[in-house]
């Protein structure tokens, strides 16, 4: 089987019906960078930029900062790189920041964005990093844990702020600049239009999404696995997020875990999805996957499979019916 990915990896990543799909890789520190091009993938679509944080034994400054996103930058040469802004809080402790009060629910408490939008300095110090090793080329920035449109507008003046300070130094400006938002947060599902029209791409970041849909604690093994993402609602939910993407024009992809299994990743194609970031082992086995997919009978089946109104009905069984049907 290895030896079958390692044989995919410079084929296109296309479906049996000629559909391109993009497989992206999670990342998080240097360590990571070497996967880029042992996977395949065709980019980095999350990089955790808060492991660098976490692994420290203080903040990391600055010039620390910026020595990393410039050697990421530098491997992908050229493919595109997702930075996602700190997600610090919650299960992702500091043990040099101490967040004053216990926090009786710390997923649903002050981290990510909220903490980073409450404590600009933090945000300023690593956009200013981020803008500087992406000097000549494109820079993505991906808020995490965005709860209401109001706050992308917030990080965007904390950016235009930065891109203003360093352009007045003469500093050579990243190219581009690409500002996206994470859909982890339920809220966020009745704001779409305004979302979609807030921010250049979107990216569902499945594992806290579903999480909160389902107050389900992810880290807790006692319910983590009680319900399944590959199910009616669930999908229902992940379609309507692709279908809000198509008419604004914004680009959706997904971040989660929830890509990185074949059988999930099927679903993943059949409700809309055509590109998905996972960690870089599952990249060989979904394009593996990807490449005998029939897309369109895949999308008219799940079409079909969530019309049905039966709480019965098992997509996941059904899934590997029609993958064994279609082998
Ligand atoms: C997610 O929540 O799905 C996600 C990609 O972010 P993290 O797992 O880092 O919270
Ligand atoms: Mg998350």
């Amino acid at each position: 089987r290895q030896k079958l990915y390692r044989e995919l990896r410079d084929k296109p990543c296309v479906t049996k019906d000629g559909a391109p799909v993009d497989l992206l890789m999670n990342a998080g520190l240097a360590v990571d960078l070497p996967q880029l091009t042992q996977s395949g993938a065709s980019g980095i679509g999350l990089f955790r930029t808060e492991l660098q944080f976490m692994v420290a034994l203080t903040f990391p400054r600055v010039e620390a900062q910026e020595r990393l996103y410039r050697e990421v930058l530098d491997a992908a040469a050229g493919k595109s790189v997702t930075f996602r802004t700190l997600d610090i809080g919650g299960d992702k402790v500091l043990p040099y920041f101490n967040v004053s009060q216990q926090e009786e629910n710390p997923a649903m408490g002050w981290r990510a964005l909220r903490l980073t939008l409450d404590r600009p300095a933090l945000l300023r110090t690593q956009v200013r990093a981020l803008l500087k090793a992406a000097g000549g080329r494109e820079l993505k920035f991906m808020l995490p844990m965005v709860t209401q449109v109001e706050e992308i507008h917030q990080a965007r003046q904390i950016i235009d702020r930065e891109v203003r300070h360093l352009s007045r130094f003469a500093h050579h400006l990243p190219t581009r600049l690409k500002l996206g938002a994470m859909i982890e947060v339920p809220s966020l599902l009745w704001q779409l239009d305004e979302l979609m029209q807030a921010v250049d791409f979107v990216s569902v970041g499945s594992n806290d999404l579903f999480q909160f849909v389902t107050a389900t604690d992810r880290g807790n093994t006692r319910v983590a696995d009680r319900f399944d993402p590959i199910s009616v609602p669930f999908l229902r939910l992940l379609r309507q997020i692709v279908q809000a993407g198509k008419k604004h024009g914004t680009p959706v992809t997904i971040c989660g875990e929830l890509a990185g299994k074949p059988i999930s990743a099927m679903a993943l194609m059949g409700v809309g999805f055509r590109s998905v970031s996972m960690s870089p082992s599952a990249i060989g086995p979904v394009k593996a996957m990807v490449r005998e997919l029939p897309m369109q009978d895949l999308t008219d089946w799940m079409e079909k499979a969530l019309a049905n109104n039966s709480s019965k009905t098992d997509i996941r069984a059904g899934l590997v019916e029609f993958a064994k049907d279609h082998d």
